[in-house]
């Protein structure tokens, strides 16, 4: 095989390596996300739970004050109650004395009510802690394996890239420009297998004469129609 083809190919599968390293990075990255959206939307719902719970106590202070109101309201209607002179003054001061009592009543049950709230809000919110602290272990583990697979990745990259360099130390120059200016346009496809006759970028048939002279590989074969350097892999696998 033409040797500058030999350098082409080698190149082109370099380059694409190196291409596919940032994803690989990015893929390793988004695993440890997901994890993290999960423990921020938790740490969301802690805090709007604490909210709820300071929000249902303010409410219970207010029932507070509002029974100790009621409660004295209660004493001042049994000191009224010695100074009764009437059956009218009587009558009005037990009808006053009842709704207190049923205030107080209510207030009480209120009082339970968002006590009973708060419990389960209070429930929830441990749940939730709990959830989290499993859901931050989980990260750290996480971030432990990712890192060492981005570590890796990156190993690798640097191999890859040490080759590269290598393989350009001796790259012709005009070669090198050539392969360039097909790789601005066709990124990393501008070397391309030839499979069933066919250009593995654009994957339209190519003709008999081109094929055989891709086949021999004595000179660097273009694909008649997109342009891509040609090559057939099986020779490769053999060289
Ligand atoms: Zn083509």
């Amino acid at each position: 095989m033409n040797k500058y083809l030999q350098d082409l190919i080698k190149l082109s599968k370099f380059d694409t390596a190196i291409s596919m390293f940032e994803p690989k990075i990015e893929n390793e990255k988004a695993k440890l996300a997901t994890f993290v959206e999960t423990a921020a939307s938790i740490k969301a719902s802690i805090n709007s739970i604490y909210l709820e719970i300071d929000d249902v106590k303010s409410k219970r202070t207010k029932n507070n004050i509002h029974l100790a109101e009621l409660k004295t309201k209660l004493e001042n209607i049994a000191k009224k109650n010695k100074d009764i002179s009437n059956e009218k003054e009587l009558k009005a001061l037990q009808l006053e004395e009842e709704i207190a009592k049923e205030q107080i009543s209510f207030a009480n049950e209120e009082i339970e009510r968002l006590d009973n709230i708060t419990k389960n809000k209070e429930l929830t919110l441990k749940e939730l802690q709990e959830k989290l602290a499993v859901e931050e272990e989980d990260i750290k583990e996480i971030q432990v394996a990712v890192d060492n697979a981005i570590e890796e990745i990156s190993k690798e990259r640097n191999v890859v890239y040490q080759d590269r360099s290598e393989l350009l130390e001796k790259f012709d120059n005009k070669i090198l420009t050539f392969y360039e200016k097909i790789k601005r346009w066709a990124k990393d496809s501008a070397v391309v297998p030839v499979k069933k006759q066919a250009c593995y970028g654009c994957y339209m048939k190519i003709n008999d004469k081109t094929y055989a002279e891709v086949i021999k590989a004595e000179e660097i074969v273009n694909c008649p129609h997109c342009g891509r350097i040609l090559y057939k892999e099986d020779e490769i696998e053999e060289a």
